[in-house]
């Protein structure tokens, strides 16, 4: 296996509000990405037997063990779901115009290159206390205070370089939803595993909706 099929199948962490950690394999396209709008945990791909009747569903891990939640969201079929999120993706298709809109406007105002910080200042600071460090330890004075705030600047430059590649992020993807908008001409008739990888952030079951979000930022319900 490549190290990068090994980076896209590594196993994810789901963080519940009970603070328990869960690690889930990350090999269904939909997996890591399905929520319940009633509790909040993660829905999970079950096979279910039901007197011979073999089908897949997604069911809110709170009813399939004790997670301290109790939970009341229905079960919700796989082709269901799959068929759900091509009828968002559509949605978006449809009204491509006013989504493009809204793509292009949060590029322009929140996603603005100009929101960037610069590192300048940071890294001259660094500079200047590396030499003064090296002035201090030839001349056997204490540099702790010195050795302190290069690890708080460290991080702190860290924090800065950690944002803006977030941003570049959200920009990379509203790109990508914009291409998709601007090419796809009619609706997608069936679930693309590699379409929705790439276009959707996480789906939330609602007893009577479902909510796809999308890496991009849009959001798109559509009734079950
Ligand atoms: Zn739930």
């Amino acid at each position: 296996m490549q190290v990068q099929e090994q980076l896209v199948k590594r196993r994810c962490v789901h963080i519940s509000k009970n603070g328990k950690k869960r690690n889930y394999s990350n090999n269904h396209p939909l997996s890591q990405m399905v929520f319940c709008g009633n509790c909040h945990e993660i829905f999970r791909r079950v096979h279910w037997n039901n007197r011979g009747k073999k089908s897949i569903v997604w069911r809110c891990v709170s009813r399939l063990e004790n997670t301290g939640l109790f939970c009341t969201a229905s079960t919700i079929l796989e082709d269901t779901l799959k068929e759900k999120i091509v009828e968002a993706i559509n949605v978006a298709v449809s009204g491509k115009n006013s989504f493009l809109a809204i793509l292009k406007k949060n590029i322009e105002t929140v996603l603005s290159v100009d929101l960037d910080e610069t590192t300048a200042d940071i890294d001259k600071r660094l500079e200047e206390l590396q030499t003064e460090l090296i002035q201090k330890a030839n001349s056997k004075e204490a540099y702790d205070n010195i050795v302190n705030e290069i690890y708080r600047l460290r991080d702190l430059r860290q924090e800065t370089l950690s944002r803006n590649a977030l941003r570049q992020d959200k920009r990379d993807r509203i790109a990508e939803m914009t291409d998709f908008l601007n090419t796809q001409t009619s609706d997608i008739a069936e679930f693309d595993d590699k379409l929705v990888r790439k276009l959707v952030e996480k789906a939330t079951v609602y007893d009577d909706r479902l909510v796809v979000e999308f890496k991009s930022g849009l959001e798109i319900e559509v009734k079950l």
